[in-house]
């Protein structure tokens, strides 16, 4: 049952913060982990229960390499018990990168005379996404500055839009939205557009880091970003994403920033994000970060690690922000969806030439711009199945990472079925030979793998039905 806020609300002071600067520190401060401890709390998560802040605060300060290793061990286990081999690809379109915020990290923020002002209009929409599904994308995630010609209504026709185009056996499946906080009105007309996740970052959990460096425009309201996907959840908008931009503040302090407003939604709403992002500060049009709180590699790693054993149900989403070979390290401990074919410039995709990229046109820096091709090629001889599935949400199957984690057989019996589906269709319409038949090699593998949870004979029977032209089949 949802919490209703408006039956139960008993006052109309505005919401308290639900994150305690103090009481994280605190935390941090006082989490002395030994071994034994460590283990327990691994064996905990693999047991699939999510961890609380103070267990969290002690993988954090787990400094001991062999603890490091056991932590990542754990999430290596954990990654393939709740997710299988499947990888689930998207691609981010910026719609429009017009700003009234000056966010210190982003190259669109207003006081950047040297940004170039773009908003897509229909036709250009249009022929992103026709360049979008010759790539074989089905799930896309639309992303807007903050500005008044950004209003709900632009943001729900900009969905409506990605929605109605066909090519070929092309078409999108999912369209997910990375935008500025609305008010909960807001949020019920993106929703009734009928979208995916809408994900919103804190970019920083630390108040008054926050306040460095969001100097002016709207987003200089710490609470106001904070309490947005309440909002969205009181607008029925029960599908979101939760963020922190890393480079900003002390990492551990955002890990446990962020597993404190997992804890809020679920307290509050009975679901969680439904994703968890970490992106890295990266170079941007005329931006000079200190270099204080640079995450290396190696905590990189860590993290990710931690954060996969804290919230085991969440999908967690590693971006072309970084470079290849750190992208494909992370997958194994807990990285679900990554971008792929991604092109930053408003209105690159539909250009043939993806020569080099101008800063001055981007948000940031991308630093894996490898082809969707070449991302599914490595995919599949890693062992991946790269699955553009969306069937969950198209059968209204919602809460679906608690099903993934909690019911048993569910991967085997949709999510594995479902990825295997989705890759052949690829496979038919946008690979190359050499790609396709490794692809092939791939799913028979899986099928046999499958052990006989699922009617193995209906999958294959389904991958008949691909061959042979029918599309969008899914458990
Ligand atoms: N304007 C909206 C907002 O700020 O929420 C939409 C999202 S913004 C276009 C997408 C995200 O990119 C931000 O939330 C921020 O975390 C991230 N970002 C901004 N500048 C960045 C940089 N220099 N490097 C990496 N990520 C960056
Ligand atoms: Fe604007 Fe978003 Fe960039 Fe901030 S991060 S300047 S709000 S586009």
């Amino acid at each position: 049952m949802k919490f209703n806020p408006e039956k139960y609300r008993i006052t109309d002071e505005p919401m308290k913060p639900f994150i305690d600067a103090a009481e994280i520190d605190t935390l941090l401060q006082h989490a002395r982990p030994d071994k034994d401890t460590v283990r327990g709390i691994i064996a905990k998560s693999l047991d699939k229960h999510r961890l609380s802040l103070a267990e969290t605060a002690m993988l954090l300060n787990a400094d001991d390499p062999e603890l490091v290793q056991e932590i990542k061990e754990g999430a290596s286990r954990l990654k393939q018990a709740v997710y299988g081999n499947r990888i689930v690809l998207f691609a981010p379109l910026y719609i429009g990168n017009k700003c009234i915020n000056n966010c210190r990290y982003c190259g669109f923020r207003a006081s950047n005379k040297e940004a170039v002002r773009t908003s897509l209009n229909t036709g250009e929409i249009i022929s992103e996404v026709e360049a979008l599904e010759d790539q074989g994308q089905k799930r896309l995630i639309l992303v807007f500055g903050e500005h008044p010609d950004y209003s709900p209504r632009f943001i729900a026709d900009a969905a409506r839009t990605v929605y109605s185009v066909r090519k070929g056996n092309g078409e999108i499946r999912r369209v997910n939205i990375n935008a500025a906080p609305l008010e909960t009105e807001g949020f019920r007309i993106v929703k009734e557009a009928g979208i995916g996740t809408y994900q919103i970052f804190q970019e920083t959990y630390h108040p008054e880091t926050y306040k460095r460096y969001h100097p002016s425009g709207k987003k200089r309201d710490y609470e106001y970003r904070l309490t947005a996907l309440d909002r969205a959840q009181e607008a029925g908008l029960d599908d979101v994403g939760i963020g922190a931009l890393f480079g900003l503040y002390d990492w551990r302090f955002e890990v446990m920033g962020l597993i404190r407003h997992t804890n809020h939604l679920e307290a509050c709403y009975n679901v969680g994000p439904h994703t968890i992002s970490f992106p890295r500060v990266k170079d941007a049009s005329s931006v000079n970060l200190q270099e204080k709180y640079r995450v290396s590699d190696e905590d990189f790693a860590r993290m990710v690690a931690i954060l996969r054993l804290a919230v085991p149900y969440t999908g967690m989403i590693l971006t072309a922000r970084e470079p290849a070979a750190i992208r494909t390290e992370l997958m194994q401990y807990g990285v679900s969806q990554i971008d792929g074919g991604t092109r930053i410039e408003l209105g690159a995709y539909a250009k043939a030439d993806h020569a080099s990229q101008n800063l001055d046109k981007e948000q940031f820096k991308i630093n894996d711009d490898r082809s969707l091709s070449e991302i599914i090629d490595e995919l599949i001889e890693t062992g991946h199945i790269p699955s553009f599935c969306t069937a969950c949400y198209r059968l209204g199957r919602t809460g679906e990472h608690f099903m993934e984690f909690s019911v048993p057989g569910f991967i085997k019996n949709f999510c594995s079925p479902n990825a295997m589906l989705t890759l052949a269709e690829y496979l038919e319409d946008y690979a190359t030979p050499e790609i396709a038949r490794k692809g092939h090699e791939i799913i028979e593998k899986n099928i046999q793998l499958l052990n006989g949870n699922v009617n193995a004979s209906e999958i294959r029977r389904r991958l008949e039905r691909i061959k042979r032209g029918e599309r969008d089949l899914y458990f």
